[in-house]
Formats: structure tokens, C-alpha cells, sequence
């Protein structure tokens, strides 16, 4: 049987519903039973986490608790420093074997960005990169698989192209929800109760 893994990185910033109902949706549309949140250190393309590595961490824990769904991975947040999907890989391939089949799920909106990771060709090449599509990027894919043709080669980007999924949009971001905490303005709804209650009694996201 092949050791498969599938893997959804982020910030998690915090972890919210728009999180959760794009891996369940996308675990459903490519038969996945099992998807592993990855919470990054320090992600190499966006400011650093306002939240701390463990407080991130816990609350993804808490999001997901009792669902055998879900397994949350602290192998970048344990690594400390800038978290290179390269080097998760590389890690992962050490201490599963080389035999292990990786799935990464990552969102239409990094797309244009993937030509610009570190050691990106070889992360596509050793990942099954999964695109969760979700409008408007709907609109937009064609025009940004045709420049990463340009950018990554034919080959590669016809790998990317078939791991395009369409997901429902919701529109959730952590950003919202830090400066809906930050205003005092509920987050009911946006976030599971759990990690809701876990911001308040932690006083994360105040300003
Ligand atoms: P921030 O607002 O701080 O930039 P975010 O809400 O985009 O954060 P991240 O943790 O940075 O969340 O995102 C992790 C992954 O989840 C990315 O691939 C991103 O595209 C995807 N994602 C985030 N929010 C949604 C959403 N509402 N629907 C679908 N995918 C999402």
C-alpha cells in the first residue's frame, strides 16, 4: 500500500472555518480520509504570525479535536526559523522513508507566488502540489497556469494543472478575524468555539 500524506500548510493565524471547509472539501473531491494541518514557523512570504508557534499550534488542536479527520503536524513549528516547504519535505522523506507519497494543498491565491519558493521546481516535482480553487480564481487559473508554463516549464506545470480542485468560497481570513479581536467585534461563526474561548483567555489578537 503507498504511504500517502496529505499536508495543508498555513499560518493559521488563527486557524478559522475557511481552513477547515477547504481541506474537508478537497479531501472529499480526491478521496482523501486523513489531512494534516501544518502550521509554519515563520512563513517565508508573508509577515510573521502575530500568535506564537505553540499558541497557533493549540489552537489548530483544538479545532479539530475528535475529528479523525484531521492530524495537525508540529514538525515546522519544532524547526524554528524560516519554514521551507523543501525542507519539510526533505524531512519527511527522512524519517518516512523515500517511498512517501506527499500531497500538498495550498490555495489558488499562492499560485503566482509557487515559481518563487524556495527550490520550487524540485518541491513540485517531489510533491503532488493540489490547488483548492475557489472564486474568483476561477476566472484567473487559466491565465495563471499559462504563466507558470512560461515560468516552471511545461512539464511542471502540467503536474500543477492536474491537481486543480474547485472548493466553495468562504470568506474567512485570519487577518479579518485579528482585527475583528483587535476591535472588539465578535468572531462567532468565523472560528470553531474552542479556539474562540482559547483567543479570549490567552488575550490574543488585542493590538
Ligand atoms: P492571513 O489573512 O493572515 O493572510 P489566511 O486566512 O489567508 O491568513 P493562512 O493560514 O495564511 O490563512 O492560509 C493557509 C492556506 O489556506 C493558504 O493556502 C490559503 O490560500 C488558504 N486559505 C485561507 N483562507 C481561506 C479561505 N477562506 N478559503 C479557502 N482557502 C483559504
Amino acid at each position: 500500500m503507498t504511504d500517502r500524506m496529505v499536508l495543508y500548510g498555513g499560518t493559521f493565524d488563527p486557524v478559522h472555518y475557511g481552513h477547515l471547509i477547504t481541506a474537508r472539501s478537497v479531501a472529499e473531491a480526491r478521496g482523501y480520509d486523513k489531512v494534516v494541518l501544518l502550521p509554519s514557523a515563520s512563513p517565508p512570504h508573508k509577515a510573521p504570525a502575530s500568535a506564537g508557534g505553540a499558541e497557533r499550534l493549540e489552537m489548530l488542536r483544538l479545532a479539530v479535536a475528535g475529528d479523525p479527520m484531521f492530524d495537525v503536524c508540529d514538525i515546522e513549528i519544532r524547526r524554528t526559523g524560516k519554514s521551507y516547504t523543501f525542507d519539510t519535505l526533505e524531512a519527511l522523506r527522512e524519517s518516512r522513508g523515500g517511498g512517501v507519497e506527499v500531497h500538498w494543498i495550498v490555495g489558488a491565491d499562492m499560485l503566482a507566488d509557487l515559481p518563487n519558493w524556495h527550490r520550487a521546481a524540485e518541491v513540485v516535482d517531489l510533491a503532488t502540489i493540489i490547488i483548492a480553487l475557489r472564486p474568483p480564481w476561477h476566472e484567473r487559473i487559466k491565465q495563471a497556469l499559462g504563466d507558470l508554463v512560461a515560468r516552471m516549464g511545461p512539464e511542471l506545470a502540467g503536474k500543477l494543472a492536474g491537481g486543480v480542485v474547485t472548493t466553495p468560497l468562504i470568506d474567512i481570513s485570519s487577518t479579518d478575524i485579528r482585527r475583528r479581536v483587535a476591535s472588539g467585534l465578535p468572531i462567532r461563526y468565523l472560528v470553531c468555539d474552542a479556539v474562540a474561548d482559547f483567543i479570549r483567555e490567552k488575550g490574543l489578537y488585542r493590538g
